[in-house]
C-alpha cells in the first residue's frame, strides 16, 4: 500500500491558522477499512473563528485586490494543483475509494477550475442602462461578502473547484466544510493555495460533521451566501436554517437522469456512454446516467450488450484502479444494497462477480436492471450506486413522458440521428442539462450545471456560476 504523501494529522485552516480540535474523526480507506488520518472535530466555534477570519480578509488584502490580481492567484493556484496531480490523485483513491484515473481526472478538473476562474475573475462586468435625460446609471457586480461551501464526499476536488473557484474569482472570501467522508484534499488543496499565494483568510477549512460545524455555516448569521451539494433532506435543512438569515442559497441535489436511445442511432457510438456514465465512481455520482430508456425496436439489443460490459466490470481496491472501487462508506453500501435485495431476482439482468476483495472494503457489485416499471422505487429514486435501470419506450411523446416522470431534473442524454427530434427533446425534456449524442461532454467545467425540481436550483460551473456568487447594485447619478 501506498503511503499518504502529505500528512496523517489532518488541521483545519482558520486564517493565517492551521488548527485541530478537542476531538478528532477517523478517516478510513473505504477499499480497506483501514484508519489512514484523521481529521478535526470542528464545531461551531471553528466555523465562527472561519468567519471572522473571512471577514478581515474582505476588509483587508483580498478585498481590496484587483479582479486582475484575483485573476493571477487563482491561475497560479491552478498550476500548482497541476504539478500535484498524481499526490492529490492517491490522497483521494485513499480517502474516499475512487479509482485513481477517475481521482486524477477530478485533479485535473481542480486544476482547470481554477484556471478557468482565474481567467474570468476580471471579464464580470456590469452594464450601463438606458434612462431619463440628466441620468447615468449602471450596474455593479459585487461579491457577496462571506460564502460558505457545504460539499459532498463524491467529487471532493470538482465540486469544490467549481463552488471556491467561482466564488473566490468573483472576489468572495470562502468558508469551506468538506464531508467528513472527504477533507483530505480540500485540506490539501488550502496548502497549495497559501503556497501559491492566496491570502490570509480569503480559504478557510472547516472539518467536522454535517450536523455540527455544516449547520453552523448554514445559520450563521454573517455568512451571505450558501452553496451546497447533496442529498435531497440535507438540502432542505441548509435552505431552512439559510432562509432564517435570508440568506440565498445555491443547491445541487442529485438526479435520476435518464438517456433516451432512440432506434435511428448510432449505438456503437452510444454504448460507452451508456455504461460508463453509470458505474463511474461506482455510480456515486449526481448526474449518473442511472436510467437507460431504449426504444423497443433496439431494447434486445441495447440489453445484450450492456449486460455484456457488465459482466466485464473489474472491481477492486481504488488504488488497483479497476472500473469500479468500494462504496464511500459502509453506510452507503447499505442504502444500495437496501435498494438491490427488495428487487426480484428476475430483474437483475447482469452483475459481475465480485473476487477476492479486502473484507473490511465497501463493495457492491455493479447492477443492470430490467423488467421495472417506471413508477417504481428503483426506477424513480436516487439510488447513488452502480445501478442502472433499462426502461422500454414505443414512442417520442411515451419516452418524454418517462423521462420526465421523476422529482428530479438535473440532467438527461438523447441518442438519435433525427435532427428535429433532437431540437425537440432539448426542448422538452426537464432537466438543466440536456445532451444530445454524448453524455457529460468531458465533465464540461466551462457548461452551467443544476437542476430543476429536487435537483435543486441556482447554476454552478461555467460563467453563468459567476453571477450567482455576486449581487447586483443599481447605481443612478442623476447630472446635468
Ligand atoms: P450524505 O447523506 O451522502 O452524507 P449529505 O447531503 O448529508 O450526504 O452530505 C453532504 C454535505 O452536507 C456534507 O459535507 C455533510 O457534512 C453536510 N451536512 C450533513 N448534514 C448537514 C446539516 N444538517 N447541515 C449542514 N450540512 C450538513
Amino acid at each position: 500500500m501506498h503511503a499518504i504523501t502529505t500528512f496523517d494529522s489532518a488541521e483545519m485552516l482558520i486564517g493565517e491558522a492551521w488548527v485541530t480540535a478537542d476531538e478528532t474523526l477517523a478517516v478510513q480507506d473505504p477499499s480497506t477499512g483501514e484508519e489512514i488520518a484523521r481529521i478535526a472535530r470542528g464545531g461551531a466555534a471553528d466555523i465562527d473563528a472561519a468567519v471572522s477570519a473571512a471577514e478581515a480578509a474582505l476588509a483587508g488584502e483580498w478585498g481590496r485586490m484587483s479582479a486582475a490580481e484575483r485573476g493571477r492567484i487563482l491561475a497560479r493556484i491552478g498550476q500548482a494543483v497541476a504539478a500535484e496531480v498524481e499526490m492529490l490523485a492517491l490522497l483521494e483513491a485513499r480517502d474516499v475509494g475512487k479509482p485513481l484515473k477517475q481521482a486524477r481526472a477530478d485533479a485535473l478538473a481542480l486544476a482547470r477550475y481554477m484556471e478557468f476562474y482565474g481567467g474570468a475573475a476580471d471579464k464580470l462586468t456590469g452594464q450601463t442602462i438606458p434612462f431619463q435625460a440628466g441620468y447615468t446609471v449602471y450596474t455593479l457586480r459585487e461579491p457577496h461578502g462571506v460564502t460558505g461551501h457545504i460539499i459532498p464526499w463524491n467529487y471532493p476536488m470538482q465540486i469544490l473547484g467549481r463552488s471556491v473557484g467561482a466564488a473566490l474569482a468573483a472576489g468572495n472570501a470562502c468558508v469551506l466544510k468538506p464531508a467528513e467522508e472527504a477533507c483530505l484534499t480540500a485540506l490539501a488543496f488550502a496548502r497549495i493555495a497559501r503556497d501559491a499565494g492566496l491570502p490570509v483568510g480569503a480559504l478557510n477549512v472547516v472539518t467536522g460533521l454535517g450536523a455540527e460545524a455544516g449547520a453552523a455555516l448554514a445559520g450563521h448569521p454573517r455568512v451571505h451566501h450558501i452553496s451546497f451539494t447533496g442529498s435531497v433532506p440535507t438540502g432542505a435543512l441548509i435552505q431552512a436554517a439559510a432562509g432564517k438569515n435570508i440568506v440565498p442559497v445555491t443547491l445541487e441535489l442529485g438526479g435520476k437522469s435518464p438517456q433516451l436511445v432512440f432506434a435511428d442511432c448510432d449505438l456503437e457510438a452510444a454504448l460507452p456512454f451508456l455504461v460508463g456514465p453509470g458505474v463511474q465512481n461506482a455510480g456515486q455520482t449526481c448526474s449518473a446516467a442511472s436510467r437507460i430508456l431504449v426504444q423497443r425496436e433496439i431494447f434486445d439489443e441495447v440489453a445484450t450488450r450492456m449486460a455484456e460490459a457488465y459482466r466485464a466490470l473489474r472491481i477492486g481496491p481504488a488504488v488497483e484502479d479497476l472500473d469500479v472501487g468500494p462504496l464511500v462508506s459502509a453506510r452507503q453500501k447499505a442504502i444500495v444494497a437496501g435498494f438491490l435485495d427488495a428487487l426480484p431476482a428476475e430483474q437483475i439482468l447482469a452483475r459481475p462477480e465480485l473476487g477476492e476483495l479486502p473484507p473490511g472494503g465497501h463493495y457492491v457489485a455493479p447492477a443492470l436492471v430490467a423488467g421495472a416499471a417506471p413508477g417504481d422505487r428503483i426506477a424513480r429514486d436516487e439510488i447513488f450506486g452502480p445501478v442502472q435501470v433499462l426502461l422500454p419506450f414505443e414512442t417520442e411523446a411515451e419516452a418524454v413522458e418517462i423521462a420526465n416522470g421523476t422529482d428530479y431534473g438535473l440532467v438527461a442524454g438523447v441518442w438519435t440521428a433525427n435532427g428535429a427530434r433532437q431540437f425537440r427533446l432539448a426542448r422538452d425534456l426537464r432537466a438543466g442539462q440536456v445532451f444530445v449524442n454524448n453524455y457529460g461532454a468531458g465533465g464540461g467545467v466551462e457548461l452551467p450545471f443544476g437542476g430543476i425540481g429536487k435537483s435543486g436550483h441556482g447554476r454552478e460551473k461555467g460563467f453563468e456560476a459567476l453571477y450567482g456568487f455576486t449581487t447586483l447594485k443599481t447605481v443612478a447619478v442623476r447630472h446635468d
